[in-house]
């Protein structure tokens, strides 16, 4: 059907209006533009008879009234129940028994957003049911406000004496959020760079101002803004338009048309730049040293002009596209600091911001980084740039209009939201390859444009903020003390009855969260069933093929004019010793020179033909062999089909000749490790705890773990900061590597045009003759098991908790992996997430089965609990062991479960996912059987297989808690002889 022909402008259709139609053909798409006549509620349809992943996302402009996060809070009670739908967490249940490709809700700086998508129609119009009752008919119950907003509780409420406390789930979310310097400075440089509009407001909400808000302010927000009048209606995919208005209209018939005042008030601008200094909080015991973080930050324009944001994307490639561009070149050949952060442009709603950033630096060196930012950028702005460099950056951005990612539907939605919901017209951001292409046009007859943008955009702007942040040792305390010293205020005030009370309405809110929904109420959810599952998992369409003793896979999947290569080169039979080298390696390829090119010739080069170009080591069990350890140093690049012969040329000479040589910059290139490890081991705090729980637990797991953990750190901070001592064995080490990879065994996998696939096979037989294939005797790393599994805590700066207990789990390949895999999904969606989440009030929780390690992981992250979370953690046998699961819960979780074997098949993510397999032997046949036994499975095999798991390997579990070093010492006192030992994250 073609919507062209279906219906003419200005005809009425099931009470919809159509406003507008208009090809998109870059998108080999049609939109439609609607109007609802009764109830106001705009629809888009982005309709496309190409794509099945159908989407809706509902939008909302929202902007904040106060700093209490009220469109966050609301965003997350939406979805806790509605009039047709009066379960607990019915957003929870249909992420559980649905096959959602998508299903979320995200807060904006001034809107809500509220999209599902789906592969399959019928899951796809039942999601819709569920989200549009919610967001129009929500219950809003005060209990759901105080359990997503906040609430006081007693820390211990059995203990009527014990302190008063906050908690809520956004303002343990946010609490995290403000935990870190890299988020801080984001909310900081929001919040000052517009003081006088709403966008200077923190929607997610500070967690000091969340307990202002009251329950009437929050039902009110709703009543004001969640109606159709003021809603916009996004749809993507393959559905005919008719049939989407046919499911609209019921739903919008029951709102009448009233008047939305939308207002973008603009920031008046500043005459004078500003400057403002923030501290952020460390642990007493951390160093203070190189530990400040500067930004200079632009208010530049109107973001609703499209015209205007491609000449700011272009731009922003110039100065700091990659490390040979002039002005991040600059900021770390001048030492100020470890690394460029915080740096780009992008959109606070409807204004658009330059920022470029610093880490790892001293609070008296702001001044030297302002000025340095300045004197670079006039020097920049004063000599023309060189041609080849300004086509890098068109080209960079040409991958943004054609590349087919992974949730595509949600990255169109992203665009339109870039303008929609501020009342721009939509339809001009979905063009963006016209617009790419007028810009370009802009340029050629004008090749000043990106030199006057920097004067009139940057050097003489003077709405410019300056933002120091540095490290405070006694900041916690002093914001403890505080926090302290006004609950106990509060507290006085109160009397024992009061007091009471608050304990009572706390646990009884903690109770009713235990309380699993019943039959009844669930059965009212509209659900597919397992048998209207295809009766197979998809499979990737490739061709398995060789090229001079190369294996080859060709992956038949539509890529839209972008080329994807993996590479991957067996690690099997690289010297033990180099083990602890291939990340220094990794950061040689992915940072320094080669064949005789320095680092900033190879980055141009990066830019210049591919859309990028990287590599990681990968590890695995094998599929089918639990005693093989599948390893892989993995390089990966996507490229144009012109580009793609020059692309290859560079993967080859970083392959075949990486020159870990240039001393000064192998120095600089330590240093921003070193940083990333600080920043990464704090911020990613579970993926700490599950790497230091698991590494004794699998030769995989302690493999990774030497790779990426506290341990890992520690060599880096002795080879960075003895530098000069450690320089030859680093360069030695990655050349070593570099040689052995040209004795291993190569396997490519392909995804792209027929003409670089030949350019490909011409560039393989080439290198293959470089190839020396040697068999290799393989000797793995010694791994050391557990001799007791430790219970571990390690302390780092952060306001929460994460906790992981790890232990085995089967072998991919073990018949009890399918039901063992169901009683995991249940035991996550019907145990762990309501006792943590719900119950705790962290940000989330959960068990997750990983076959590539062999392991079982129980977690939470952004937890206000140590101790309840073990319990809950320890309580999990006891629990499985008194389900007595039905059918349709086992059903439901058939269907969850599938839709991992169904998503929509994308060029990129194909590409590696079909070498993964094929390395690791997973066979589409084992998929499927591994697939049929799943649709097979009981409630009484589920319950026994988990079982079975547990009582296996739960004796001997590892624990780990990440967290402050306060939490963790107040989780030991209660903890007693089952205490955690405890250790520094950082040094
Ligand atoms: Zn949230």
């Amino acid at each position: 059907m073609n919507p062209l022909t279906e219906f003419c402008v200005g005809e009425v259709v099931d009470g919809f209006r159509i406003e507008q139609i208009e090809p998109l053909p870059d998108l080999r798409a049609v939109a439609i533009r609607a109007e609802h006549q009764q109830s106001g509620a705009k629809v888009l349809h982005v309709f496309t008879a190409t794509d099945s992943e159908n989407c809706l996302a509902i939008t909302l402009p929202t902007p904040p009234p106060d700093d209490t996060g009220l469109p966050h809070i609301l965003e997350h009670s939406v979805l806790g129940g509605s009039k047709k739908f009066p379960v607990r967490e019915p957003f929870f249940e249909m992420v559980k028994m649905s096959m959602a490709t998508f299903i979320n809700a995200m807060t904006a700086q001034a809107f809500t957003v509220y999209p599902v998508a789906s592969n399959v129609k019928q899951d796809f119009f039942n999601l819709g049911e569920v989200y549009l009752d919610a967001v129009f008919h929500p219950e809003l119950k005060e209990d759901t406000f105080r359990r997503e907003g906040h609430h006081l509780t007693l820390a211990d409420n059995a203990d009527l004496t014990s302190p008063l406390k906050v908690s809520g789930i956004v303002y343990n979310e946010m609490k995290g959020a403000y935990s870190s310097p890299e988020s801080l400075m984001y909310e900081l440089v929001g919040n000052h760079l517009y003081p006088d509009t709403p966008l200077g407001r923190n929607s997610g909400g500070n967690p000091e101002r969340i307990p202002e808000l009251t329950y009437q302010q929050f039902r009110q927000f709703h009543a004001d803004r969640y109606h159709p009048s003021n809603a916009l209606i996004f749809i993507y995919g393959d559905i005919p338009t008719a049939e989407h208005f046919r499911f609209l209209t019921p739903v919008l018939n029951e709102f009448n048309r009233r008047p939305v005042s939308l207002t973008t008030p603009r920031q008046p601008r500043w005459p004078v730049p500003r400057r403002l200094e923030k501290e952020y909080p460390i642990d007493a015991t951390e160093d203070t040293v190189k530990r400040s973080f500067f930004t200079l930050n632009w208010l530049v324009g109107n973001a609703l002009d499209p015209s205007l944001l491609n000449d700011w994307e272009v731009l922003t490639r110039l100065l700091i596209g990659n490390d040979a561009a002039p002005l991040k070149k600059a900021l770390v050949d001048s030492q100020l600091g470890t690394d460029v952060f915080f740096a780009g442009t992008w959109a606070a709603a409807y204004e658009q911001e330059f920022h470029i950033g610093l880490k790892g630096s001293e609070p008296d060196r702001a001044d030297a980084f302002e000025r340095l930012v300045l004197d670079t950028l006039s020097h920049i702005a004063a000599e023309p740039f060189p041609r080849a460099r300004v086509e890098a950056a068109f080209q960079q951005l040409a991958y943004d209009t054609l590349e087919v990612k992974t949730l595509f539907p949600l990255l169109l939605l992203n665009v339109v939201n870039a303008a929609w919901p501020f009342g721009a017209d939509p339809l001009p951001f979905l063009r963006f390859k016209e617009d790419l292409a007028a810009c370009r046009q802009r340029w050629e007859t004008d090749p000043g444009r990106f030199n006057r943008l920097i004067r009139t955009g940057l050097l003489d702007n003077s709405h410019r903020l300056c933002v120091v942040l540095r490290p405070d040792r006694e900041l916690q305390m002093r914001a403890d003390a505080a926090f302290t010293k006004k609950m106990a205020e509060q507290r006085s005030k109160l009397g024992a009855q009061q007091i009471a009370a608050i304990a009572q309405t706390a646990s009884a809110l903690q109770a009713a969260q235990g309380v699993p929904n019943s039959p009844a109420a669930l059965a009212k959810l509209p659900q597919l069933k397992a048998s209207d599952l295809p009766a197979k998992p998809q499979h990737i369409p490739t061709n398995v093929g060789q090229v001079a003793g190369i294996t080859v896979l060709r992956n038949d999947v539509f890529a839209n004019g972008i080329n994807y290569l993996e590479l991957c080169v067996d690690l099997a039979g690289l010297p033990v010793e180099l083990y602890n080298w291939l990340t220094r390696y990794t950061d040689a390829f992915n940072k320094m020179g080669a064949a005789g090119q320095n680092f900033a010739t190879i980055a141009d080069r990066r830019t210049a033909c591919t859309g990028g170009l990287w590599s990681n080591t990968t590890i695995w069990k094998h599929a089918t062999d639990s005693s093989r350890t599948v390893r892989q140093m993995r390089f990966g690049l996507k490229t144009l089909d012109d580009e793609a012969e020059k692309a290859f040329g560079l993967l080859g000479d970083l392959i075949f000749a990486v020159d870990p040589r240039d001393r000064d910059r192998l120095s600089d290139v330590m240093t921003q490790t070193r940083a990333a490890y600080r920043t990464t081991l704090v911020n990613d705090g579970l993926g700490t705890a599950r790497r230091q729980a698991a590494h004794g637990l699998s030769r995989e797991a302690a493999i990774e773990h030497l790779f990426f953990s506290p341990a890992a750190l520690r060599v880096v901070e002795e080879l960075t900061g003895n530098f000069d001592k450690h320089a030859d064995e680093i360069m030695q080490n990655v050349e070593r590597i570099r040689d052995f990879l040209l004795r291993a065994r190569w396997t490519v996998s392909f995804t792209g045009s027929d003409s670089v696939f030949r350019t490909l096979t011409r560039t393989l037989e080439q290198w293959a003759t470089r190839l020396s294939n040697k068999t290799i005797e393989d000797v793995l790393p010694a791994f050391q098991p557990f001799a007791t599994p430790p219970r571990e805590g390690l302390a780092g700066p952060m306001l929460v908790a994460n906790c992981a207990k790890v232990m085995s789990a089967p072998h991919l390949a073990h018949p009890d992996v399918p039901l063992f895999e169901l009683g995991v999904y249940l035991a996550n969606f019907d145990y762990l997430l309501p006792e943590i989440r719900f119950k705790g009030n962290a940000y989330g929780g959960g068990a997750r089965y990983s076959d590539a390690l062999g392991v079982l992981m129980l977690y939470s992250f952004r937890d206000p609990h140590i101790v309840e979370t073990l319990a809950t953690f320890d309580g999990l046998r006891a629990y499985i062991a008194a389900q007595h699961w039905s059918q349709t819960d086992i059903d439901r979780a058939i269907i969850g479960s599938a839709k991992e074997e169904q998503k929509p098949i994308r060029p990129g993510a194909a590409t590696g996912s079909a070498l993964t397999q094929h390395l690791r032997g997973d066979t589409n046949e084992q998929r499927e059987q591994r697939y049929a036994a799943m649709l097979r499975a009981t409630p009484i095999g589920v319950k026994e297989t988990l079982l079975r798991v547990l009582d296996a390997n739960e004796a001997r579990s590892a624990i780990c808690v990440v967290s402050s070093r306060e939490k963790l010492d107040e989780a030991n006192q209660k903890l007693g002889g089952n205490s955690l030992s405890v250790s520094n994250i950082l040094l």
